[in-house]
């Protein structure tokens, strides 16, 4: 596989799947800029980037905001150079069942995955089609496919599916890709806290989980991680557009 050595961005890269995302294009060989809602909370992941010889940037930055998306961009084209990798990876769940659920719990997820997204995207890519290269992943979720509980997170998850098929289609004459990952159950702080929710012991919760899932495991975020890299890589030029289920199995 040939490398090259580009500059990254990855939303959400404090913790969880976005930080093993950031560690592993780092070992790849690119400069990461780590975005997160406080620039404090992205130094973890850039201290263990560092640490292992890579080149990071703790970036903070709301990415639903409109103008805290675009200086977070503008920061990392400035310090790191021109972004041509983008990660969209920040999420939050609100879940609740769709009478209890309010507009607050609505606009919180779709502020963040969609509206995120969507200026994250919007930002990066003019550095992109002037490179005539770049790489957009989205994180998507199996939820995509209908999860109780999860309307709001569902839909917004469905809509980043009909985003980069059409991110496909504009920005392909670019040499720009746009595709998205869907994880099913990845151990992180996200599916933690909602065995608290429930009140299930983690470990109890993670088995029951397991359970059900084919390959007889949870994920890790390095499962992730490792899809990343196959659809940031410069010989997944021709892969576009498209949704790849990273689940342990064929069924959500
Ligand atoms: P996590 O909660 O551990 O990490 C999410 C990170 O996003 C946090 O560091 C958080 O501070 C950051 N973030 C939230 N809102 C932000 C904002 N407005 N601006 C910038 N950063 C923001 O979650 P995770 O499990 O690592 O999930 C990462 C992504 O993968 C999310 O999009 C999530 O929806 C998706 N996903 C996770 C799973 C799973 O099982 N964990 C499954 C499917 C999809």
């Amino acid at each position: 596989m040939s490398t090259e050595s580009r500059v990254a961005i990855v939303t959400g890269g404090a913790r969880g799947i976005g930080a093993a995302v950031a560690q592993r294009l780092a070992k790849e060989g690119h400069a990461v800029a780590v975005v997160d809602l406080d620039e404090s909370s992205c130094e973890d992941t850039v201290t263990r980037i560092t640490k292992d010889g890579g080149h990071a940037l703790a970036v903070g930055a709301d990415v639903g905001n409109t103008e805290a998306a675009q200086a977070a961009v503008d920061r990392v084209a400035d310090v790191l150079g021109p972004p041509t990798i983008l990660v969209n990876n920040a999420g939050v769940t609100r879940d609740n069942l769709l009478f209890k659920m309010t507009e607050q719990d609505w606009d919180t997820v779709m502020n963040v995955h969609l509206r995120g997204t969507f200026l994250m995207t919007r930002a990066a890519q003019a550095h992109m089609t002037k490179a005539k290269w770049g790489r957009i992943v989205n994180l998507s979720s199996t939820s995509a496919l209908g999860n109780r509980g999860q309307s709001n997170y569902s839909a917004a998850k469905a809509g980043l599916q009909g985003l980069t098929k059409t991110l496909a289609i504009e920005l392909g004459k670019f040499g720009v890709t746009a595709n998205a990952i869907a994880p099913g159950f990845i151990a992180t702080e996200m599916t933690k806290a909602t065995a608290e929710r429930v009140g299930v012991p983690w470990e109890d919760y993670k088995k029951n989980v397991a359970a059900q899932i084919p390959v007889a495991r949870v994920g890790v975020p390095e499962d992730i991680a490792n899809a990343v890299a196959f659809f940031v890589s410069e010989d997944s030029g021709y892969v576009s557009g498209q949704v790849i289920y990273v689940a342990g199995g064929p069924k959500a």
